[in-house]
């Protein structure tokens, strides 16, 4: 198989929507804009070791490089236009291909977009650039920048989870025995399949403030919106949304206790949002805290004590991360 077939096999399937003017096949792709919308782009890079292990399965792969890049839409509350696909490639192995393709597909399709274009390239290490395109009413475009004092800190699904998946993979004798066959494949699947929030982006750009998506561990993601925003915030620990699977983990494992504060990969949406509106909002979330004027970020701990905050979360350039 040449790149030409196999372009043609997996990744041009028929596209029926209404923003695609011209799909794969041609130089460019052409997207249709909707009036008085502003274009939104996002590229998420994912390479092979780095951001999954290299036993992750072909399918998983490609879910989830279709979900980080409809989170990022999601965190701006964009509707989604079309997305392309970089693919390096070591083979071309027929099997694997057909897995990630499936995988690529199913959650787009699931989100109403297209596959419009790419580039196919052969390469020592399996590597993935996603170009996400999507579009918003400048009105209603959520950024990190908007959050005000005496705002709530809320956010979607639960904390931690991908992060205990990744671990139950990397150390699997640091799982608490106890932990049963459905717990680890919940946490796992937290890690694989992340579930992009674009119909809560797009609610919640209506009246939030502010919002990111949680990649990187809450404290990190919180520190950019803080950042950006120029306010501080105080986070209660004992608050965070936890499943009963990383529930029963961290009940076995209290070295773990701090995880969910810090641990990346879940993919929910973090916002702000004016006290009034939470009590409208009909986006299921959990409050977990507070935006101040003071321009600090204060961790409580369940007595309401200040905890030392050391903001852990994924750096790439971090020492510790560099190959
Ligand atoms: P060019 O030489 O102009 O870069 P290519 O031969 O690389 O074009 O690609 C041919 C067509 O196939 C283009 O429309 C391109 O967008 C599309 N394409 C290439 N690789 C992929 C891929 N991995 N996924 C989707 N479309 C792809
Ligand atoms: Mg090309």
């Amino acid at each position: 198989m040449n790149e030409f077939e196999l372009i043609a096999r997996y990744f041009s399937r028929p596209c029926a929507d209404a923003s695609v003017v011209l799909g794969v096949g041609d130089d460019c792709a052409a997207l249709r804009v909707p009036e008085g919308e502003h274009l939104l782009v996002s590229t998420d890079l994912l390479v092979e070791g780095r951001h999954f292990p290299e036993s992750t399965a072909a399918f998983d792969v490609g879910y989830k490089a279709m979900a980080v890049n409809l989170s990022d839409l999601a965190a701006m509350g964009a509707r989604p236009l079309g997305v392309t696909l970089g693919l390096a490639l070591p083979s071309i192995e027929p099997d694997w291909l057909e897995a990630f393709a499936k995988g690529f597909y199913t959650l787009a399709e699931q989100h109403g977009i297209c596959l419009v274009g790419g580039d196919t390239v052969k390469s020592p290490v399996l590597s993935l650039a996603v170009t996400i395109m999507g579009s918003a009413p400048p009105d209603r475009m959520l950024t990190r920048s908007g959050a005000q004092s005496g705002d709530l800190i809320a956010v979607t699904g639960t904390l931690g989870d991908a992060g205990l998946g990744l671990r139950s993979i990397q150390r699997p004798e640091s799982m608490p025995p106890s932990l049963n066959p459905e717990d680890i494949d919940f946490l796992q699947m937290r890690l694989n399949r992340p579930t992009p929030r674009g119909e809560e982006g797009r609610r919640l750009a209506e009246v939030a403030h502010a919002a990111i998506d949680i990649s990187d561990g809450l404290l990190q993601d919180l520190g950019h919106i803080l950042r950006a925003s120029h306010v501080g915030a105080v986070v209660e620990a004992d608050r965070l949304p936890i499943s009963p699977a990383a529930r029963a983990w961290l009940a076995a494992d209290p070295t773990q206790h701090n995880l969910p504060l810090t641990a990346g990969d879940d993919y929910e949406l973090l916002f702000t949002i004016a006290p009034d509106q939470w009590a409208m909002l009909d986006v299921p979330a959990t409050v977990i805290g507070r935006i101040t004027q003071d321009k600090r970020l204060r961790v409580l701990d369940a007595q309401g004590h200040d905890m030392p905050v050391h903001v852990q979360g994924f750096d790439h350039f971090a020492p510790v991360n560099l190959d």
